[in-house]
């Protein structure tokens, strides 16, 4: 499984956006103790969400395959760093196996075979002289690939509307419910309409709180 972590979130990001979004009305006089979860709940109900974009989070994301990051980076408003293939040596590299290819046996030996072939061919490559960026072109989308993930809340808020849902795929969806989990803990009314089924790992917004 994919490790998640939080690196990073603009310090008192709620706080921060009630102070932001309350400037549109001239009201901080009303701005107390507690009171960022009304408001802050108010600019959801209205969708009044630019004032989210005031406070950003910063995951890193490790374990995930090249799949789960090909789908990811076409988030265009968040911000990658990504290990590079062309200067990283990929000689034992790690792989995620599907659920569907772990829990059938046949599959697996087969899908391993492959692995350790194309572990071998890109060894190969590499002692004939092919420099990292061309021997790459063997790797699969399985391998892993580190990346570092930065946005405004109202982006991964957008992000998690499209990857948690059932229709997306199920590694990108299990991966992003893990960050909306982080998320939640310390961001809790920007991303209190969420609500998650760890069971089937779905998320969806609750159109109704
Ligand atoms: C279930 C699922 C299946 C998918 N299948 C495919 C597939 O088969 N092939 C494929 O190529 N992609 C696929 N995608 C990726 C998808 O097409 C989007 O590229 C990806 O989800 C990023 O979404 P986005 O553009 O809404 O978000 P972001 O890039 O994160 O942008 C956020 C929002 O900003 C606004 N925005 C950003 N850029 C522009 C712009 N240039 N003009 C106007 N508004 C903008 C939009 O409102 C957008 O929703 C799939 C995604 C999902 C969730």
């Amino acid at each position: 499984m994919a490790e998640v972590e939080l690196l990073a979130i603009t310090p008192d990001a709620e706080t921060l956006i009630e102070l932001a979004g309350r400037t549109c009305y001239l009201s901080h006089d009303r701005s107390e103790p507690g009171s960022e979860q009304k408001f802050i709940g108010m600019l959801l109900r209205h969708g009044h969400l630019s004032v989210l974009e005031h406070a950003y989070a910063t995951f890193r994301v490790k374990g995930g395959s090249r799949s789960f990051t090909h789908q990811i980076v076409r988030h265009r408003l968040a911000s990658f760093s990504q290990q590079s293939q062309r200067y990283v040596r990929e000689t034992d590299f790690d792989y995620v196996t599907p659920p569907t290819i772990a829990k059938n046996p046949e599959a697996h030996v087969r899908f391993q075979e492959v692995m350790d072939e194309i572990r071998k061919a890109y060894g190969e490559l590499q002692d004939l002289g092919i420099p990292k960026q061309d021997a790459r072109f063997v790797l699969p989308n399985a391998v892993t690939s580190e990346i570092v993930i930065s946005a405004n809340l109202r982006e991964w808020r957008h992000i998690f509307s499209v990857r948690c849902e059932p229709p997306a795929q199920w590694e990108i969806r299990t991966i992003c419910i893990q960050m909306l989990q982080q998320l939640q803990k310390v961001a809790p009314t920007v991303f209190s309409d969420f609500v998650i089924d760890e069971d089937k790992m779905v998320a969806f917004i609750d159109q109704s709180a």
